[in-house]
């Protein structure tokens, strides 16, 4: 009996041990999954800083290229920002940036990557469609930020959010990951320049946008 007790005992202790370690692990496991969200995520929008996205957007444009597969850039940058901020203060401009990410994030499939690159520039990366497809997207993007981004900012009631978006695709030629965002980049400055709230895509609406007066920001 004094054996089995002392057995039993023992079992009791290895299960505590054992019991401990594997909490101890789960808690480095939680701290790993905080350190690697803290060094590739922007803490305010949750979208991939532009350090973790240069990364994983090298990678897809290497297997795009290699693989002849499409891959498609989209720039987005929301209109007259500076209003928003000057008219309700900062602190409504960053909800309106959450605002825009929440919605870029739900649009995005888990291939997808959206980053936010600047102030109030987002740049998504969408793999394996092809160029009306993506065009869908971006316009499926825009028209969301027009009808959700204002209304969901509860503070501001009645305000109007849009944004201006470039799209460009590696079969458009470019020959790294960085040219193919400078080419949504410059459709972008196209969408701009041709009225804001609108997609455009990299060679094919920049020579009739151009012409178009610049619009005003609204009153
Ligand atoms: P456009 O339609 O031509 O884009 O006009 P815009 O006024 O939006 O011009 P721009 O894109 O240059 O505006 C960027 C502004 O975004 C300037 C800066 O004050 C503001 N901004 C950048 N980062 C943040 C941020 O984190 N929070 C807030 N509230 N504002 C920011
Ligand atoms: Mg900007
Ligand atoms: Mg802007």
């Amino acid at each position: 009996f004094s054996d089995m007790t002392a057995l039993h005992h023992a079992n009791v202790e290895l299960k505590r041990t054992l019991g401990e370690r594997d909490a101890a692990y789960g808690e480095i496991e939680k701290k790993n999954e905080e350190l690697h969200r803290l060094a590739t995520r922007d803490p305010m929008t949750g979208a991939y800083n532009r350090r973790a996205f240069t990364e994983s957007h090298a990678n897809l444009f290497k297997t795009a290229s290699e693989a002849r597969l499409p891959l498609n850039c989209l720039v987005l940058d929301i209109d007259f920002f500076k209003k928003v901020n000057d008219t309700h203060g900062h602190s409504i401009g960053d909800r309106v940036i959450q605002e825009v990410a929440r919605l870029l994030q739900a649009h995005a499939r888990p291939v997808d990557l959206v980053c936010r690159y600047g102030g109030e520039e987002f740049v998504m990366v969408l793999p394996g469609l092809n160029l009306g497809e993506a065009n869908a997207v971006a316009e499926r993007i825009r028209m969301a930020i027009q009808r959700n981004c204002g209304p969901s900012v509860k503070e501001v009631p009645g305000m109007r959010v849009t944004a201006s978006l470039g799209l460009a695709a590696l079969e458009q030629g470019a020959k790294t990951p960085a040219e193919l965002i400078d080419q949504a980049d410059h459709a972008l400055y196209v969408a701009k320049k041709s009225g804001r709230n609108r997609v455009c895509l990299y060679g094919v609406d920049e020579s009739a946008a151009l012409e178009e007066p610049a619009q005003a920001a609204p009153a």
